[in-house]
């Protein structure tokens, strides 16, 4: 192939006990999908599940250092569980959801909290609040083979200090139904990831501060912001 500039990179993830790594297609991400996070944001009740995309290029895969991003005063940490597909297909029926997943990931969903209220205010798209540059670090993948699917402890400190500390269980929408139902918008495929949304307790983060996030089972993330 002869390209006219040079092609953007490949996104990969590495992955837990393995030399090779996951190549990333799509991130898609579950809005609201703990109660106590759905309150906290203005919602009531069960709503059916909604969906945003971050770029695949804004994973930081193993989190580390990280730019504070341009444009906000309000940066906030969304702590979540980080699915990764192994086959994809459209209408694919709950029951057959979790034979999609190759594995799981820690991930944080960054939000830039001020452009997103804006944004939700005005009607307009999420983009600018939610698909920044850096703004979803990630840990290494566990593949089921190895973790199963996990059920457990989902937390976030920051300087030390706990901020979110929730349960997998508190999903309103577990993973079977959040694959089932984003398979009836469009048709996944291999390489895609799902961010399933975040446990109460999220808040603001500065310059200078350090994130350490962990789910039972998974894995564990660490960032700092430069
Ligand atoms: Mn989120």
């Amino acid at each position: 192939m002869n390209f006219i500039i040079p092609p953007a990179e490949r996104v990969t993830l590495p992955v837990v006990g393995s030399d090779a790594v996951f190549p990333v297609r799509r991130v898609y991400c579950v809005g609201q999908n703990y109660a106590a996070h759905a309150a906290e944001m203005g919602s009531d009740g069960r709503q059916p599940p909604f969906f945003f995309c971050k770029p695949p290029d804004a994973l930081v895969a193993g989190g580390g250092r990280i730019a504070y991003p341009p444009r906000t005063a309000n940066l906030q940490h969304e702590v979540e569980l980080v699915v990764a597909l192994r086959e994809g297909g459209a209408d694919i029926p709950e029951a057959r959801a979790l034979d999609c997943v190759f594995g799981y990931a820690v991930g944080i969903d960054l939000t830039r909290r001020d452009l997103q209220a804006q944004a939700k205010e005005r009607g307009r798209p999420w983009e600018m609040g939610k698909a920044f540059d850096q703004s979803g670090p990630v840990s290494a993948l566990a593949p089921v083979a190895q973790c199963g699917h996990p059920g457990g402890r989902i937390w976030l400190k920051v300087n030390g200090d706990a901020r979110q500390d929730g349960e997998l269980g508190q999903m309103i929408w577990n993973v079977a139904e959040v694959i089932a139902n984003l398979s009836t918008y469009l048709t996944l495929a291999a390489g895609d990831l799902i961010f399933t949304g975040t446990p109460a307790g999220v808040s603001v983060v500065a310059r200078g501060d350090a994130l350490e996030c962990g789910i039972d089972g998974v894995g564990r993330l660490a960032i700092e912001l430069v």
